[in-house]
């Protein structure tokens, strides 16, 4: 059968292929720690899944608003101008709930990029951006940060990279596969290269937000302040659009909740017209477990921050140990992200990892760093101390 020229410029996702052949590996009776998939090994709270459940009896079992249940969007408002630095003032209107973050970073780039036009995009990042911009038509523009600078952009990258064309830029801070986090003075310079461009949007990617560990102890700031969002900065709320989701805070990522903030309606519109010929709307079930996750006690996220805490210590402290290894101590996320290039490719230690060690993680190349390899630390830390030990030998 034909396939669309579209999806043949498209790549798998590695990430999800490499988990895939781990279990693989493991139906088939082979003992691999699973260090390749970005998901909280945690079960999502009980009074979640017992809203999840209550909505299954309650006959939330209908099609709902396109946007997202009214309450459930309340919600993400109320949740996002509560964290206490938040400047622009969400309200429900302004978001748009989809079938995970990923989905709401797709509608967003769909809705804005037209063919041609350029998306400036950190690398490393996430496997999905690029992606995402191909299947639009736009052009993706990487701008490699450095090792020195913490895989941060600086303004001076962000302003060599700029164009005429640029229609968007993409952050993610807590930073999917670095781990890095931006500080509000490092969030300030881009923001002053982009008052100067203001047709361009920014696309920031806030999932990990939740997750950052390098507070009080590092910064001498509050516990939110840890990771700042952009929505602090009110001079570019009309083209800004903040993307987060409950998989990675609440450990929900099969409920696949995940939405966008935009206080410019005209583009909130145009997302929800895209949603509405391709999904109607999210889960409905699984909206009422998202409401029940962010208007709920928040205690659970701590608890699981603080096991991850716990973990970025622990594969710090043995990663520390492997010859050939460097790294930078992530600050959000729970990925370490090793540059192995004095041993190999990032292609070859991942390979070797799996099939001598059996222990899974995925290489560099994927996020566009071939010289590193990525580790998930959302796994007990009996495996992290296994796992570790297995790629030392
Ligand atoms: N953004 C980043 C940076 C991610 O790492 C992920 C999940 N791996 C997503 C978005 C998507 O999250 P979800 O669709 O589960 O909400």
């Amino acid at each position: 059968m034909q396939i669309a020229d579209r999806i043949g410029k498209i790549a798998e996702s590695q990430s999800l292929a490499m988990a895939a052949r781990a279990k693989a590996m493991k139906a088939a009776g082979v003992d691999v720690i699973n260090m390749s998939l970005g998901e909280p090994d945690f079960d999502t709270p009980a009074h979640i899944r017992r809203a999840a459940q209550a909505a299954i009896d309650n006959g939330w079992s209908h099609y709902g608003p396109v946007a997202g249940v009214d309450s459930l969007r309340e919600a993400i408002a109320a949740f996002s101008n509560q964290s206490g630095q938040t400047c622009i003032s969400y309200q429900a209107g302004d978001a748009v709930v989809s079938v995970g973050a990923k989905m709401a970073i797709y509608n967003a780039i769909q809705a804005a990029v037209n063919a041609g036009e350029e998306v400036i995009i950190p690398m490393p990042s996430w496997v999905s951006y690029s992606q995402m911009v191909k299947l639009s038509g736009g052009r993706v523009v990487p701008v490699q940060t450095r090792y020195e600078d913490a895989y941060c952009m600086t303004a001076e990258q962000l302003r060599a990279a700029l164009t005429e064309k640029t229609r968007m830029v993409i952050l993610c801070s807590p930073n999917n596969p670095t781990g890095s986090v931006y500080t509000r003075a490092q969030m300030q310079a881009l923001v002053e290269v982009l008052r100067e461009w203001p047709r361009v949007m920014v696309l920031s990617d806030e999932i990990y937000n939740r997750i950052s560990y390098d507070s009080l102890e590092f910064r001498g700031e509050s516990l939110e302040e840890a990771s700042p969002t952009m929505a602090i900065f009110p001079e570019i709320a009309d083209r800004l659009v903040i993307i987060n989701g409950v998989s990675k805070a609440y450990a929900m990522t099969g409920y696949r909740i995940g939405w966008m903030l935009c206080k410019d309606r005209a583009f909130v519109g145009a997302c929800t017209r895209l949603q509405g010929q391709q999904l109607t709307c999210a889960t409905m079930v699984a909206q009422a477990a998202a409401e029940a996750a962010l208007r709920g006690p928040q205690d659970c996220v701590a608890q699981m921050r603080e096991a991850f805490a716990r973990r970025r210590e622990l594969i710090c402290r043995l990663a520390a140990e492997i010859p050939g290894w460097k790294f930078r101590k992530p600050q959000g996320a729970f990925y370490l992200f090793p540059d192995v290039s004095a041993i190999g490719s990032g292609d070859e230690v991942a390979e070797r990892l799996l099939e001598e060690a059996h222990v899974a993680v995925v290489s560099g190349s994927a996020f566009g760093c071939p010289e590193c390899i990525r580790l998930s630390y959302a796994i007990s830390e009996e495996e992290i101390t296994e796992a570790m030990r297995r790629i030392k030998r």
